[in-house]
């Protein structure tokens, strides 16, 4: 029996990376999933390696029109929607002064109202069946403030906002609402980083205490999670997948900074 049998999930973003890592564990916890994307050729052979289970669909997530369609088809090919994982996102890396007003609109288009428009779209499905896990993936960078990145920081932390109002509003109809905030996951998005140069990775590994970036399977385990009844009584909530990076500063220069397993107590 799979975690997710009878339901119906759409993916936004999802033809590559952590999208598409999520739309093949839905499918394999027997969920059908329409995948949409703006990457049509990616998003076709994601849908096609899944199966009967899933289906591909040009979807710009700044769309309205784009929105309303996508619910439509996703009500007509498999009968109904019960998850909605806003997972589709660009990132930027750029210090402020150098953001053009036009490339933080961009980047508020496709992660803040992009968002925004895929919870009012599947609300009148949801609310109509009284039932509904709506997720939104935020970030490490919807939690603290990240230098260098201050669209993207500004889309996340709107990300969060919407997340627990639109919790409020929807949980008297069945409707949960909760963000993913991931840290660093390797996919196509962090050649926005290693453009950078070579040494950015490692840097930034430094500064993870488990010391790797994760697969997109971390992620959407999480997801899986929150589109199941599993997680029936969370909603409005920020659910951390980052390898303890926001837990604090890595400082084992410090007195008391744990370097082996003795200074932990470990001694067999
Ligand atoms: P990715 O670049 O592989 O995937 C993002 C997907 O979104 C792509 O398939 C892209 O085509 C799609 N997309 C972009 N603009 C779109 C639009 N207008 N309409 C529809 N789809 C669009 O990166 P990913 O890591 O899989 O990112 C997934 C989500 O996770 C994003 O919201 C991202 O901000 C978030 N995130 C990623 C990381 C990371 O380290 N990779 C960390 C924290 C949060």
């Amino acid at each position: 029996m799979g975690r997710l049998d009878g339901k119906v999930a759409l993916i936004t973003g999802g033809a590559r990376g952590q999208g598409a890592a999520e739309a093949r564990l839905f499918a394999s916890e027997g969920a059908e999933v329409m995948i949409g994307d703006v990457l049509d050729a990616d998003g076709e052979v994601t849908a096609k390696d899944i199966g009967d289970a899933a289906a591909y669909r040009h979807h710009d997530v700044t769309s309205e029109v784009d929105w309303e369609a996508i619910v439509a088809a996703t009500v007509e090919t498999f009968g109904k929607i019960d998850v909605l994982l806003n997972n589709a996102g660009v990132f930027l890396v750029l210090p402020m002064a150098m953001t053009t007003l036009e490339a933080y609109e961009r980047v508020i288009r496709i992660n803040q109202i992009g968002t925004f428009l895929g919870m009012k779209a599947v609300m009148g499905p949801m609310v109509g069946a009284n039932a509904g896990s709506i997720i939104n993936i935020s970030s490490v960078a919807g939690l603290r403030g990240s230098q260098g990145s201050i669209a993207y920081t500004a889309s996340k932390w709107a990300v969060r906002g919407m997340t627990k109002t639109a919790a409020l509003e929807l949980a008297p109809f069945g409707v949960r609402v909760n963000s993913i905030h991931p840290g660093i996951v390797d996919t196509p998005m962090l050649t926005e980083l290693t453009q950078y140069g070579p040494d950015v990775m490692d840097n930034i590994r430094a500064r993870i205490p488990v010391g790797k970036e994760m697969g997109a399977e971390e992620i959407a385990n999480m997801a899986l999670f929150l589109a199941s009844d599993d997680s029936a009584h969370c909603t409005g909530a920020e659910f951390v997948v980052d390898g303890g990076w926001t837990a604090g500063d890595i400082e084992p220069a410090l007195p008391g900074a744990a370097t082996s397993r003795s200074d932990i107590g470990y001694n067999a």
